[in-house]
């Protein structure tokens, strides 16, 4: 059944970590202020920087702390939830304990009678061949459930060692790296036209490439429109400027919302 609401606020990559206090509060500002005045709220992924198991989350102030202000607003507003390439591994208790309902990557939802696809968005970057291949291996069940067996020692080095190579590098310093770089890790016009042909769709949502932009792109006969959203991050001024914004749907149309400025 596809999601059907008058309005939604979408975001992703908040990448919410205890080591990034500035932007955990604008997430927590977000879910009280902005986020009930939608009828839903649709997080596309990474909302954590890393997620190694739900049992790691009981003993967590910080995640225990995600999880009352995600079940407040819950009570408020409808919240949907797709797993990003950080933090896949969220589980049915987490997503119990705040009240979010889990969509698959990709989805279709309709807002004000607009059909949208959704998704992460790095199933999308198919130039990225290494990363892709990395990809199908670790949403393997049967290697999830192995190492969700693992002691939580070894899980949290396993993720620290991931999260210093290539494959799920933080992109902060997008915008600098090298423009072959930004080729690879970004989504591909093709990877896009097909995944919108098989949903007969021309509008196109996601995060993972740190790029937000409103884009109307073509490839041959196809046309559609894609609209990307923003990382998080009020932590890191020194390197990057302050960003949190969402996209705000509603019969008005689709636009991007500001929550340095909100
Ligand atoms: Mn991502």
């Amino acid at each position: 059944m596809i999601p059907q609401y008058a309005s939604a606020l979408l975001i992703s990559d908040i990448h919410l970590t205890p080591s990034m206090p500035l932007t955990a509060q604008r997430f927590f500002d977000f879910c009280e202020k902005q986020a009930p005045q939608a009828e839903s709220v649709f997080i596309l992924g990474d909302l954590f920087e890393y997620w190694v198991g739900d049992d790691a989350f009981i003993n967590s102030p910080f995640q225990q702390e995600v999880k009352r202000a995600l079940a407040n607003l819950a009570t408020k507003t409808k919240i949907y939830y797709v797993h990003g390439n950080r933090d896949f591994l969220i589980g049915s208790t987490f997503l119990k304990n705040t009240g979010m309902t889990l969509l698959s990557d990709p989805s279709v939802i309709d807002i004000a009678n607009q059909k949208y696809v959704i998704a992460h968005g790095d199933s999308l970057c198919t130039a990225d061949i290494g990363y892709q291949v990395f990809r199908r291996w670790v949403r393997k069940p049967w290697l999830q459930k192995l190492f969700l067996k693992l002691p939580l020692g070894w899980r949290r080095s396993i993720a620290d060692h991931l999260r210093s190579n290539s494959y799920t590098k933080y992109q902060r310093a997008a915008s600098a790296s090298s423009q072959r770089n930004r080729i690879r890790t970004n989504v591909t016009l093709q990877a896009c036209a097909e995944l919108l042909k098989q949903h007969s769709s021309n509008q196109l949502i996601h995060g993972h490439t740190h790029l937000p932009a409103h884009h109307h792109e073509h490839l041959g006969e196809q046309a559609w429109q894609r609209w990307v959203l923003s990382d998080w991050d009020l932590d890191h001024p020194e390197s990057t400027a302050p960003r949190a914004s969402a996209l705000q749907i509603d019969s008005q149309g689709v636009r991007y919302v500001d929550l340095i400025k909100a």
